[in-house]
Formats: structure tokens, sequence, C-alpha cells
């Protein structure tokens, strides 16, 4: 295979590209067809919200899925720490004489709220309509654990002996909740999941414009997540007297210095390949910026005009801002009480505790108090030390599967990495020394993200395409050469 570079890809201009439709489905057999469309189903109908869903009966089902299928016994494991919120462990036995350490797949079975009022479908029944899937989680992400799954159970068929264990962790408590799985499983069972890397399908994909292909696009790092409570307090009084000191004037006027002060532009190994290859995607001003703020010195201009656009802003800087309010007890006192909750999201390199120091220095008030608020709300006086992950090297047998059989399935887009702005569970694998990379097969419109919405759905095609993808990619990964 031609040697690539680091972040090397064929970075097509948008005008040469021809004859990019998805072609595999076609090779789908009918069988696998089948299977991979009653896991999908099944997964959608079992209810997994943290309010009144339960994620061990998704556990559950794959697990006997997968027993069905001829796994052993005692590779297959649904283990957690509570009766809702069990994770499913499996183990695809590789080569007994391979020394490579396994390759670890991550997946939440958890999916966001979903009220029936708010759908044009029950989001708790799969329905297909108008060439599409529809329910909760059919992009976020059940279709990559039924993928994953049918998979498995495919390559098991075909008697496949990878070289090394593959090992796929479906899990609880990514969207939310007390109990996320993949932290739990690192902390209670590390011997279970230890990997070499891991792959999570919860980001990256291809992004399509009203069908056509455009990017593979990968997760090689993540921002970490922060909340922090700017509070004041204040003896208050009677309206009619109004002070200068009053507590709501001292959280806004924080507020207000944060929104005119942008946290510094940063690049990474990442958002440089990022930016890098976007702006051989876009044309005119803004593909100059691009460049303009990859060269030495990078231009703060380019900067400040990629900065109005809200993914190039995320992707250029950690970004904090205000997301609530709360404050005084009666229209006619003057207020002793008013919180705001900030929510950063901190560029990698940057711990909490560094950027909760840079809201004290920045709003410089000694009546007001920044705290961390932790995911389960608790505040605290620090935030934790724990820096979001520098991004790992890119690991040359994942790059190489992946390029090779995104060039397969939709010939000529270009491969890229991309820095995830939100957050998922690779955070906890990159954390305990796992590289994480976000590698999924589903194709999505650029404008039709549903996730976290209502009427969430897949495209019909891109579904049995992605189940083709991370077969090939699997067993390319997985094959002695
Ligand atoms: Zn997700």
């Amino acid at each position: 295979m031609k040697h690539l570079s680091y972040f090397g890809v064929i970075a097509v201009a948008a005008g040469t590209m021809i004859a990019l439709s998805a072609r595999s489905t076609s090779q789908t057999d009918e069988a696998t067809r089948t299977l991979a469309h009653d896991i999908f189903k099944q997964l959608i109908e079992i209810n997994t919200t943290d309010s009144v869903g339960n994620v061990t009966t998704a556990a559950q089902a794959m697990a006997q899925r997968l027993l069905d299928a001829g796994f052993p016994a005692a590779d297959i494991t649904v283990i957690g720490p509570n009766d809702r919120k069990r994770n499913l462990v499996a183990r695809y036995r590789g080569h007994p004489h391979s020394k490579k350490k396994p390759i670890l797949i991550i997946g939440h079975l958890d999916v966001v709220e979903a009220r029936r009022e708010d759908w044009t479908t029950d989001p708790f029944e799969f329905v297909e309509k108008d060439g599409y899937y529809y329910g909760r989680g059919t992009q976020d992400m059940k279709v990559s654990d039924a993928i994953a799954v049918t998979d498995f159970i495919r390559m098991k068929h075909e008697g496949f002996v990878p070289d090394r264990d593959i090992i796929l962790a479906l899990t609880a408590d990514e969207e939310g909740g007390k109990s996320n799985g993949v932290d739990w499983l690192l902390k209670n069972h590390r011997e279970l999941i230890d990997a070499e890397f891991a792959l999570n399908p919860d980001s990256g994909g291809v992004v399509t414009d009203h069908g056509k292909p455009l990017s593979m696009e990968f997760e090689a790092t993540e921002k970490l997540y922060a909340d922090f409570q700017v509070a004041a307090t204040n003896p208050g009084g009677h309206s009619s007297l109004p002070k200068p000191d009053n507590a709501i004037y001292h959280v806004v006027d924080a507020l207000a210095k944060l929104e005119r002060a942008p946290f510094p532009f940063e690049l990474n190994d990442v958002t440089r390949g990022y930016f890098t290859q976007m702006a051989a995607t876009q044309t005119g001003q803004t593909a100059a910026d691009m460049r303009a703020i990859l060269a030495n010195p990078p231009d703060p201009a380019a900067v400040d005009r990629l900065s109005q656009d809200a993914r190039y802003n995320s992707t250029l800087r950690t970004t904090c801002v205000a997301t609530m309010m709360n404050a005084g007890h009666a229209p006619n006192a003057l207020p002793q009480r008013a919180e705001a909750n900030v929510n950063c999201r901190i560029f990698p390199g940057h711990s909490q505790e560094e950027i909760r120091l840079d809201l004290v220095k920045l709003f410089d008030d000694s009546k007001l108090t920044v705290r961390y608020v932790s995911d389960s709300k608790e505040v605290f006086e620090h935030g934790s030390d724990r820096q979001a992950m520098v991004p790992p090297p890119l690991n040359p047998e994942v790059m190489n599967a992946l390029r090779s059989v995104t060039a397969k399935i939709w010939p000529g887009i270009p491969v890229f990495p991309e820095m995830e702005t939100g957050a998922s569970d690779s955070i906890y694998t990159m954390m305990a020394g796992i590289p994480s990379y976000g590698i999924c097969g589903i194709a999505l419109d650029r404008d039709d993200v549903r996730a976290h919405g209502k009427d969430e759905r897949v495209p019909v095609q891109s579904f049995y395409t992605g189940v083709e993808f991370y077969y090939e990619f699997l067993k390319k990964l997985t094959t002695r050469s």
C-alpha cells in the first residue's frame, strides 16, 4: 500500500469528485441485512433513557445474541454497579499465540430522553419511512452498537480469526446519569477491557451534502467538559433603597467580561491537520483564512474571521459560555444571591482548575465565587487538575485501514482528523492511557444531524453501508499480512 504521511490524505477539490456514491450496500448479503435490521430494531425498542429506561435489558439482549451465535459464555460478561446500568463486555478471541494487545470498541447503549409528544413517530418504535430509520438512538449511537454486534456475529459465522482479541464494550450513562460504564469498567475491571487502543464510533463519520459524500472525518482528540458556578451573595435590603453593591450586577458584569474576552487561539496536531485538509475543500476567504491561521506567525485577523463560525471557533480555543442564571428572591427586594452556570469546553492540554483560575482572574471581583460543579451537580471549591489529553499519535495501522476501506467504499473522499468539540466516553479511555479514535462508517448529511433532537433518523442505505464499513475495517485491522 502506498505510504501516506501522518495526516496524509488525498485532498480532492470538490469539483473533481465524481462517482462517489457508496457502492457497497449491494455487497451485503440478505442474511446479514436481516440480522442487522433485527438487532437495530431490538435496540431502538428497548428504552435506555436514564429516567425510565434500562441499559441492562439492552446489554443482556445483545449478550444473548452473541451467545446464540456461538460466542463462549466465558467471553460474554454483563456487569455494572446496579441493576439498571449493567454493561456488556464481549471478547472476540484472536489467534491464541498472538502477542498483540487487544483492540477495544466502545459504544454507549443509553440514549437521551425523548418525549412522544415532541416527535412525529414514537421515539421507541423502530420506524422505516421515506428511506430512513426513525427512533431515538438511530444516530446516537445504537446504530453503531447494532453494527458492532452484527459484524461480530458475521465474522464469527465465517470462522474469521483476528490476529488479536477484539473487545466490544456496550455501556451505560454516556449521556448522563451517575454510572458511566466506561469509567466504571476502567476503575473496577480494567482487565476486561484493557487494550492497545480503542475505537469509538460515537464520533467521526462520513459527511455528505444532499447524499454526496464529502469527507471521512475521524476524532483524534476531544475537549474536556466543565461547569462552573459563578455566584455573588449580599445582605440585600429594600429595593426602594438601592446600593451599588448588588449581587445581580456582580454576576452580570462578570458574564459581560466573559462575552468580550475569548480564550486565546491554539492549535494542536489534530486541529492543524483538520484545518489543513478543510482548507482544501473550501474556497475564497475561508480557505485563505484557514491557511493564514496555520502560518507562522498566524494571522490574527484570519483567526477573528473564522471565529465567527461556531464550529471553527470551538476548534480554535477553549470556550466558556453562560448557560443558566438564577437570582433574587422577590421583585421588591435587593438580591441576596445571584448565580450563573458557565459551561466550558477545554482545549486539550489545560485542566479544569486552570480554566477556573483564568475565570477568577478575568472577573477580578472579590465579591464573586467561581466554583466547579461536577457531573453529579456537586459544587467544589476547585476543579480537577486532570487535563484533556494532548492527542495521542495517530496509529499507522488504524490510519492505513481507515484510508483503505474508505477509499474502497467512498472512492476519492479525503480522510481527516477532527477534535470533537463535545465530549464522549473516549475521554475516559484516553485518560486511562488507551489512545482512542472516533471512527464511524455512517454517512450523514451535514444539515441532518439530529442526535439528541426530535425525529432522530438515519438513512437506510447509510446503516447497511455502515455495517459493511466496520466489517471490512475490523478485518483489515486484524488480518495478518
Ligand atoms: Zn453519543
